[in-house]
């Protein structure tokens, strides 16, 4: 393990290391509640492997990562009715306000024109308890397909 892998935070939730609610995972990605939930059902889906920005993937690792997001994105769209669209963003480099440098990609669900949803994601994790995330993290998890 690089010196990098050991300190990044996202590798530290791949590991196990720090908890997450995570709602999908399998050899290649993680999927797990963005603590700041933009909107309620903001998911991250993370490459399990240490990649820091779009521009370090292979196109395997891409088409593997990517090919994952229509099966979560279902799933959070299904577990609540009132989601009715879905921003998918990857913010790469600073500038375009990556501040976690362990690539991910964020599953934004829309309520409405009107719901909370901002680019500048505004962090709403003092409105959470465990209760809350856990209920969130539940209703993505029974909807996921075979
Ligand atoms: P970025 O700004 O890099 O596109 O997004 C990083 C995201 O990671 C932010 O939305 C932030 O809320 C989320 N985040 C940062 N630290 C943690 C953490 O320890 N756990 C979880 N679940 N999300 C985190
Ligand atoms: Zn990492």
């Amino acid at each position: 393990m690089t010196e990098e892998e050991k300190n990044c935070i996202f590798c530290k939730i791949v590991r196990g290391e720090i908890p997450s609610y995570t709602v999908y995972e399998d050899d290649v990605v993680k999927a797990f509640l963005d603590i700041s939930q933009n909107t309620p059902g903001h998911t991250l889906v993370v490459p399990k492997k240490h990649v820091k920005d779009i521009f370090a993937y292979d196109d395997d690792l891409a088409a593997a990562v990517f090919s994952r997001l229509p099966k979560i994105a279902r799933a959070i769209k299904k577990s609540d009715p009132r989601i009715v669209g879905m921003n998918i963003l990857n913010n790469n480099g600073k500038v375009a306000y990556q501040s976690v440098f362990h690539s991910h990609i964020h599953l934004v669900p829309r309520y409405s024109a009107a719901d909370q949803f901002s680019i500048h994601f505004t962090d709403n994790s003092a409105n959470y308890d465990e209760a809350k995330y856990k209920q969130v993290q539940q209703a993505i998890v029974e909807h996921l397909e075979d």
